[in-house]
């Protein structure tokens, strides 16, 4: 896999994967087959958080690289005695300090500190919203 990029959801297949597979097998192997077994676990975690990422310079701030997540999109019921409605939470990425460095405007508009992040729906537009330094500032009512 040297050099050939792989896509969220290449990485993602595998690790599920290696995760079942884990927990099929893990009481029938030997102890060196349970390392590797962590370890090929670990490496596709690393190359699942290396790909969140890619593209992204360093915190301004503290001068290390984010940290990236994708929330996916997930449904919800709600059921009343009336009704039955069905909620969409609208998948996102978002990309943010791996210290915790703090919104300089965090406090002055909103009255409390906040991460140094950003959200987009595709990662590259948190990456590119992160490299553009567009950071998210959330209003408190
Ligand atoms: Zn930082």
């Amino acid at each position: 896999m040297l050099g050939i990029k792989r896509t969220e959801e290449q990485i993602l297949s595998e690790l599920e994967k290696a995760k079942k597979e884990w927990h099929e097998k893990r009481s029938s192997l030997t102890e060196a087959e349970q390392i590797k077994f962590r370890e090929t676990i670990r490496a596709l975690n690393d190359e699942y958080f290396t790909h969140m990422i890619d593209g992204c310079k360093p915190c301004e701030k503290c001068g290390q690289l984010p940290v990236g997540l994708h929330q996916p999109t997930k449904v919800r019921f709600k059921e009343t005695p009336e009704s039955k409605e069905v909620i969409l939470l609208q998948g996102y990425y978002e990309i943010g300090c791996v210290s915790g460095c703090q919104h300089s405007k965090g406090k002055e508009i909103s009255g409390r500190p906040q991460n140094l992040r950003t959200f987009a729906m595709s990662r590259e537009g948190a990456v590119d919203n992160w490299n553009k330094k567009k950071f998210f500032l959330r209003i408190y009512p």
